[in-house]
């Protein structure tokens, strides 16, 4: 039993020294009792001071918990504070993670298979492989329910089998004393980490995504001010995106869907019109008789450019077509001897790409890298055709 189990409120008391060991960051201290959590449990570690000196690093080792500064101390009552506002949210969290897993047992039966509480968030893998956002609203909800029944939260130490004799949502062996942490009228664990003395100070329990995990449903929670700065967060997207779409707020999700089809509609016909101006593009060529075909396209299909080009080759035409929102180089080049020169000439140019049988495609760093690399492969090219011509 630690200090900090029978008082997980106290931020700042004084403490003596009973041991120091070397440290790799400098030396390691053991005091006659510490505020100090050493993490455990799901819970991270405390941060805070001794001595005005930051503690670097907080660990148990044999029972005994050692705290790790950069500097030796000389006090006799040495002061020690912890990053309280830290603490109390791991605090709520933990207590939080207590909660809401015995309410998903009790509920729906699923057990807690593992759980972590990091800076701003919890995590508890559940027994199922699936879960729904009403079944996750439900158990939202109830846990609200006992939040503002302020029921009290306990912790008390006993032997392991008197432990056995509750109904413990799971018992595990670590010794022959057990600490047990009870929500009054719902749920005993065995837990060593710190919580708070009634599910109030929890204030709100939000989950805010999921995902599965070694194929069970993990939730992700967040509690207290972190559960009102996230709705915030969302509140504050939603709206903007609301009056940005400039739509009603109660049709927000009827109006999104319409919009997504909308969408998907469009952009088939401009798939459909892009493809006839290409046809058009390469049929005037074609009748204008002119060596090179140097343009600047930007289709929403990718694949209507490549078709240009495919179209050109064979019918034997070269072509230079560039996309800046790509920033991407297409080439026709029907005369092979002519391919090895091109990647030549781009050697100079950072790109990816490349190509066979007269069709290449590249892409390149930014706009700079783009503008020059068409301008050379264009002279390179120009070279060749005017050259066989003359
Ligand atoms: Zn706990």
């Amino acid at each position: 039993m630690h200090y900090f189990h029978e008082n997980p409120y106290e931020k700042s008391i004084t403490a003596r020294i009973l041991e120091e060991r070397k440290a790799s960051e400098g030396h390691a201290y053991v005091f006659d009792r510490t505020v100090f959590y050493p993490g455990g449990g799901g819970q991270l570690p405390d941060k805070g001071s001794i001595q005005g000196q930051e503690v670097l690093r907080v660990y148990e080792e044999d029972g005994k918990i050692y705290h790790v500064l950069q500097h030796p101390l000389n006090c006799e009552n040495c002061i020690m504070e912890i990053d309280w506002e830290r603490r109390y949210l791991f605090m709520r969290m933990h207590t939080g993670q207590h909660l809401l897993s015995a309410i998903f047992e009790r509920e729906f039966g699923w057990k807690t298979l593992s759980s972590t509480i990091q800076e701003n968030y919890v995590s508890i893998e559940l027994s199922t492989p699936k879960i729904t956002w009403e079944e996750i609203s439900r158990a939202e909800t109830e846990a609200y329910r006992i939040i503002q029944e302020n029921r009290e939260v306990k912790t008390y130490w006993l032997s392991a089998e008197e432990a056995k004799k509750l109904p413990l949502r799971k018992f595990v062996d670590v010794g022959e004393e057990v600490r047990i942490v009870e929500i009054k009228g719902l749920d005993f664990s065995l837990c060593k980490g710190t919580h708070v003395k009634g599910t109030g100070e929890i204030g709100l329990i939000a989950v805010y995504t999921t995902e599965k995990v070694r194929g069970n449903a993990r939730i992700y929670f967040k509690a207290s001010e972190e559960a009102l700065n996230q709705f915030q967060s969302w509140r504050n997207k939603i709206k903007k995106t609301i009056s940005n779409l400039a739509i009603e707020e109660e049709l927000f999700s009827e109006r999104l869907t319409q919009i997504v089809e909308e969408k998907k509609m469009l952009s088939r016909k401009l798939k459909k019109l892009e493809k006839e101006i290409a046809e058009e593009m390469v049929r005037k060529f074609v009748e204008a008789d002119t060596p090179v075909l140097i343009d600047e396209v930007e289709f929403e299909d990718e694949k209507t450019i490549r078709s240009i080009v495919s179209s050109l080759l064979r019918k034997n035409k070269f072509a230079i077509i560039h996309s800046p929102s790509r920033r991407k180089v297409y080439l026709s080049i029907p005369d092979p001897s002519l391919e090895n020169r091109v990647m030549e000439v781009l050697e100079k140019f950072p790109h990816r790409g490349g190509g066979k049988n007269g069709v290449l495609e590249f892409m390149f760093q930014d706009q700079k890298n783009l503008k020059e690399a068409k301008n050379a492969l264009q002279s390179c090219i120009f070279s060749k055709v005017k050259g066989g011509r003359a």
